[in-house]
């Protein structure tokens, strides 16, 4: 089974035809909607997909791995674990993006206790 632990590997999937194609697919299926803006009620739509305007405000989109990649790849190419997400909600999922106000309160007795 192929394997997707070091960037290479992930580079050449996330470069190959068969991916490139399969996205897609997922973003049709979505209707270029994020999946996780709609549950909470948000319609995030790739703009840059259909007109000019869109294209200025720049919202993306993404195909995820609902399992990921590394610990999953035998579901690499299987459409019931991708889903389209915008940027946003991607980097949250990923932990790149904090929400601060979030993180304050979170760790507000964190913080009294370490002192
Ligand atoms: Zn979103
Ligand atoms: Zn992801």
């Amino acid at each position: 089974m192929a394997e997707y632990k070091t960037r290479e590997q992930k580079r050449k999937f996330y470069d190959g035809k068969a991916w490139k194609q399969l996205r897609e697919e997922v973003k049709q299926r979505d209707h270029y909607e994020c999946q996780e803006c709609k549950r909470q009620g948000r319609v995030t739509i790739d703009t840059n997909e259909y007109s000019e305007s869109a294209k200025r405000k720049k919202i993306q989109l993404v195909v995820d791995h609902i399992k990921e990649l590394e610990d999953h790849p035998e579901l690499a190419l299987d459409m019931e674990n991708l889903e389209t997400l915008c940027v946003n909600c991607h980097n949250k999922k990923h932990g790149r993006y904090v929400d601060y106000s979030l993180w304050r309160k979170k760790n507000k007795w964190a913080d009294d206790e370490r002192w």
